[in-house]
């Protein structure tokens, strides 16, 4: 049998789940941190695992680069390269080869680009995709499609949409399936809901074991994006899991998993964590900021991340003013930990039949924080 999904409950549109995998079962809805490389980036294997994280992302376009798909087929996989026994979903390569790389070219067949790195020449097709993540031993591999841009008009999205539906069902074709292991689709269409609704239809005609929302959090706006997401969930299937691609912040997190959203990924915490960027109870923080010098208390009382545990946010200022590698890794930790904490926190909520009262909680809690700008 491939990965599935099944449901343990809903409140409202909001559910919770459990995803079934060759490398284990993850309770949805699910945040997964982004291991670009083969690292979660300033964190061991372990500390990811001690903050809760059940599954990594990783991304195809950095791994076939960089050592090269081959090359950690050869190293037994990348659970085995990179010390991560749970799952792990690769995305398709497709985003990163039309934000990274320099000149690209597509065609109905794929994309030929540049590498970022040393400028070689590479080209990424469907079936191409697929073997790649197959190589990588990805529990979840996605179908290679192209991310809208945006904005677009009416046109371009439908044309760029159909072009993904197309190697959707190449994707399929080349897929080979194994226990444990699934493919999920792509819902594309821009901010369109008939274009939206025509990619729900596509996908679900050829069949996945999961089905994923792109091409949003490209600059939208939250309440166009909730909005593409009340006309597009709806018409996915009930009985597999949905995942929204590359969001977002907690607020986008808890508007999503209410209409229906079972997994995300994101790189703001991480990214943010090496940054001096806190994600806490109570808003945003900037670790930077000269408030923080001599305030001997933690970044987030509630927490339970060594950063907070046992550190105070004035060590915290120091080691990003001093520049030291220990601040980025702590701090990295830490927005992980609330991450996980706060999917934690809405999979009980959703079990418990009281979703919308901790929905408001997280969200009075960020509406009436003032985010910190740089000292
Ligand atoms: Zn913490």
């Amino acid at each position: 049998m491939t990965l599935n999904w099944t449901l343990d409950a809903t409140d409202g549109t909001a559910r919770a789940g459990t995803l079934r995998t060759a490398h284990g079962d993850v309770p949805t809805p699910v945040f997964m941190p982004v291991g670009t490389a083969g690292t979660v980036k300033a964190m061991t294997a372990d500390a990811v695992r001690s903050t809760g994280a059940r599954m990594v992302l990783g991304n195809t376009y950095h791994l076939m680069l960089r050592p090269g798909a081959e090359r950690v087929a050869r190293l037994g996989g990348l659970h085995r390269m990179m010390d991560w026994s749970g799952p792990i979903l690769t995305d398709s390569g497709g985003f990163q080869v039309m934000s990274l790389s320099g000149l690209r070219k597509m065609d109905e067949q794929g994309v030929t680009f540049q590498s970022h790195i040393d400028g070689s020449k590479h080209r990424l097709t469907p079936e191409h995709s697929v073997e790649i993540q197959r190589l990588l031993d990805a529990d979840v591999t996605m179908c290679l499609d192209e991310c809208t841009p945006f904005p677009a008009t009416e046109k371009q999205a439908a044309e760029s949409m159909r072009l993904s539906m197309r190697w959707a069902a190449r994707c399929r074709e080349a897929f080979t399936p194994r226990e444990g292991y699934g493919l999920f689709g792509i819902v594309q269409g821009g901010v369109y809901p008939d274009l939206r609704a025509e990619s729900v239809d596509a996908l679900t005609a050829i069949g996945f074991e999961g089905y994923a929302v792109g091409g949003l959090a490209v600059g939208e706006g939250q309440e166009m994006m909730f909005s593409v997401l009340d006309t597009t969930v709806p018409r996915l299937p009930t009985d597999k899991a949905r995942y929204l691609m590359g969001v977002g912040t907690p607020s986008d997190l808890v508007g999503a998993v209410r209409r229906g959203i079972d997994m995300f990924d994101c790189v703001m915490p991480t990214r943010s964590g090496r940054t001096g960027r806190a994600y806490t109870r109570h808003g945003m923080l900037n670790m930077r900021n000269a408030r923080h010098a001599d305030d001997g208390g933690p970044i987030d009382p509630a927490c339970t991340c060594p950063a907070c545990a046992r550190h105070s946010r004035a060590y915290m200022h120091h080691l990003f003013k001093a520049g030291e590698m220990l601040g980025p890794m702590l701090l990295t930790w830490h927005n992980i930990q609330y991450y996980q904490d706060l999917m934690a926190e809405l999979g009980g909520a959703i079990l418990a039949g009281r979703f919308e009262e901790t929905a408001a909680r997280i969200d009075a809690g960020w509406r009436n924080s003032e985010e910190e700008k740089a000292a």
